[in-house]
């Protein structure tokens, strides 16, 4: 068998400087490029008549030439061969620039078949440099009728990709080793009916008609889920068999609600009682906790470190930013110290002295609960007796920090909380290891945000609208275009614009910014400013989408929106409506499309993220959303979660169906599954 894991420089034509480029289109092995489908097609089997042509329509047309009526040559300049073509309902100009030896070929009363974008000019209809062949017999079967349409690189040519592949594939084919090069088991193929894995790639790329292009599709749909799947259920089974610590918090949580300067909603008793009942179980603990911004996630998170403690052991919180973690230490400090429970704050930005302090008392148990960031796994952090995990804005996350963490204790219960809704059969879907709860409720006596979409021209009107809420003691944010790739020119963004703001618009207001380049302590600094009223606005880049709670804050103004996802515009939106204010956001945009316009339009109709994040989902895919977009497994090609459905449903009992019976892959029949799963495992390692 070929190794497909082989880098494409063993490719001929492939050296250093190309293979550079190719990793512009994450293509780095063979089975990368053979994996890179083309995005469209372009069909060249309809065969128009003159008569019905239209300006500006690409097709393909059989046509007789008639005696040559002109051929020139422009000195040095290029050559020109012109000639008249003609079908049974009319006749066209044909150009061919710089192609002399055309002349040899083609003469009065030639047949051709050409396809090539028609134009009407002055003299009629016109296609200049189609693509064509004489329809000799010699030529007739050379005819690519489907051609694929690659995404590309500017770096990398059309026809340079097409002949990698094409050669590539011719090789594979000349080895006539199909059973070898298959990755699926064989009897899934056959249940299935699926076609063989070379034919599909064969397929997929040069399709002859459109038959055997949706039986290809079909086959590599069913393949890139079925990796997906399995990679995700094998992981689940291992989870499963560790032993889960008994925690039994029933008491103290219900003291804990009790405590509370409010009643807890419905959705949020149900949830912990979910997780309750987790905290008994004789596995750990392995829940996703989904809610809405604002919906009080964190009180599910404080009952369930409140068990943690009274079970006479420690828990952890994580969270993405420093500025979160301080915030949730202020938080879980404010409700759990009166109860008796101390709390640590861990982050990356404590001086050497007191981080080593802080990881000594945390050793020894002198602290119940920690709070912190990445740092908090990121380095030697031991912990006298961690039994419950809690990752805030779980999407945020790599999948492989929550691992790390969970690995800190001994097995302990871990909990992820994420304000990115999913759908919850999606949800197990990506996150195969963990149960979900869902916060489907908000606490009373929140106002619904007034969303409005403005086009540029309008600027001036929606910050006189802000300047009349700050006038009346209210606080804003002013979000800057996200720039992508570009921190350096995001902040300069950044700087620019709350420059301009100064100077003109709001001269006369206190303004302050926020960028992910300032160390954590000015960070902190400028988020004390705005959360005590010095500040009455706040610009900044996205750093301020998660979690940040200033109530008072009634008022945000999103520039550029339509840079960004719906799903991310919705986190950025629940900063404001976090108090008895009504708030309001605007989202001006650029000079869009109908279907951007529209995309944002949703934003006005809904303030429920279940609905916003199952957009964002049909227009962009998971991967984006997720922002799992980098991890090589979730990033599917081809499959799309809901145009194939069934094709999913039927792969979800396949793979369910064959872990039951070989669990580990152990059988023999496995056994190639289980090296090629390994290699996939590992190549996208989390
Ligand atoms: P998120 O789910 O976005 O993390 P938070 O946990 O930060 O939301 O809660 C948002 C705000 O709502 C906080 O100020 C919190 O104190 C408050 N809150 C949480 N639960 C309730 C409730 N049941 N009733 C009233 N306010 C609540
Ligand atoms: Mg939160």
């Amino acid at each position: 068998m070929e190794d497909l894991q082989e880098k494409i420089s063993s490719l001929k034509g492939v050296g250093p400087k190309k293979q550079q480029r190719f990793l512009k289109l994450n293509i780095e092995t063979l089975e990368d490029l053979l994996y890179h489908f083309p995005r469209d097609y372009e069909d060249r089997r309809e065969i128009k008549k003159v008569r019905d042509l239209e300006d500006g329509e690409k097709t393909t047309l059989e046509l007789q030439v008639h005696p040559l009526k002109k051929r020139r040559a422009f000195g040095k300049g290029p050559s020109l061969l012109q000639l008249v073509g003609q079908d049974d309902t009319g006749r066209i100009v044909i150009t061919f620039f710089n192609q002399p030896y055309l002349s040899q070929m083609i003469t009065g009363g030639t047949k051709l078949r050409v396809y090539g974008e028609v134009k009407r000019g002055p003299r009629g209809l016109e296609t200049t440099n189609p693509d064509f062949i004489l329809l000799d017999e010699k030529q007739k079967n050379h005819w690519q009728e489907i051609l694929p349409i690659y995404p590309l690189t500017k770096d990398i040519r059309h026809k340079e990709l097409v002949k990698l592949i094409k050669n590539l594939l011719q090789t594979l084919k000349e080895k006539r080793d199909d059973e070898n090069f298959e990755n699926l088991p064989k009897a899934l193929i056959d249940e299935n009916k699926l076609c063989q894995r070379l034919m599909a790639l064969e397929h997929i790329h040069f399709p002859k008609q459109a038959k055997g292009l949706k039986v290809a599709k079909y086959r590599l749909v069913y393949e890139e889920f079925f990796f997906l799947m399995i990679t995700l259920n094998f992981k689940k089974t291992k989870v499963r068999e560790q032993q889960g610590i008994f925690l039994q918090g029933d008491k103290e949580v219900q003291g804990f609600l009790q405590a509370l300067p409010f009643e807890a909603t419905k959705a949020q008793k149900t949830v912990i009682e979910e997780v309750l009942q987790d905290l008994k179980g004789s596995v750990p603990m392995s829940r996703l906790v989904q809610g809405d911004v604002g919906s009080g996630k964190t009180v599910v998170a404080m009952a369930a470190l409140v068990a943690a403690v009274a079970g006479k052991s420690q828990g952890a919180m994580m969270a993405p930013t420093e500025i979160l973690a301080k915030q949730h230490y202020e938080t879980l400090s404010r409700f759990l110290n009166p109860l008796g429970i101390s709390v640590g704050l861990l982050t990356g930005s404590l001086t050497p002295k007191n981080k080593k302090m802080m990881q000594e008392k945390i050793r020894e148990g002198k602290i119940d609960v920690v709070v912190g960031t990445h740092a908090v796994i990121g380095e030697k952090v031991g912990f006298h007796n961690l039994s419950v995990v809690i990752t805030d804005e779980q999407h945020r996350f790599g999948v492989r920090q929550r691992k790390t963490l969970s690995e800190k204790g001994n097995n302990p219960h871990v909990l992820v909380m994420s304000a990115t809704p999913i759908p919850r059969t999606l949800a197990y879907i990506l996150y195969g290891d963990l149960e979900v709860s869902v916060i489907d409720e908000m606490p009373k006596g929140r106002k619904p945000i007034e969303t409005k979409t403005c086009p540029m021209e309008e600027r001036d009107s929606v910050y006189e609208q802000m300047k009349e809420e700050l006038n009346k003691g209210r606080q804003a944010y002013v979000v800057c275009p996200l720039i992508e790739e570009s921190e350096t020119l995001d902040l300069n963004a950044a700087i620019d614009l709350q420059d301009r703001l100064s100077k003109n618009i709001l001269k006369d207001y206190k303004i302050g910014l926020l960028h992910g380049k300032m160390t954590y302590i000015e960070k902190a600094q400028v988020m004390k400013q705005f959360t005590d009223g010095e500040l009455q606005v706040l610009v900044s880049t996205t750093v301020v989408e998660v979690g940040v709670d200033v109530p008072n804050a009634t008022v945000m103004v999103i520039e550029n929106a339509e840079r960004f996802g719906l799903a991310q515009l919705h986190q950025l939106r629940g900063r404001i409506g976090r108090g008895e204010h009504q708030s309001y956001c605007y989202l001006l945009h650029q000079q869009v499309k109908e279907a951007t316009r529209k995309r944002l339009e949703i934003m006005e109709k809904t303030n429920d993220g279940f609905l916003i994040s199952e957009k964002d989902l049909e227009i962009r895919g998971p991967g984006e959303l997720f922002g799992l977009r980098q991890h090589g497994i979730y990033n599917l090609k081809i499959a799309n979660f809901f145009r194939h459905q069934s094709i999913l449903k039927k792969v979800q009992q396949d793979v369910k169906a064959l872990l039951q019976e070989d669990p580990k892959l152990q059988l023999e029949k496995n056994r190639k599954l289980r090296r090629i799963l390994n290699q996939k495992l590992q190549r996208y390692r989390d």
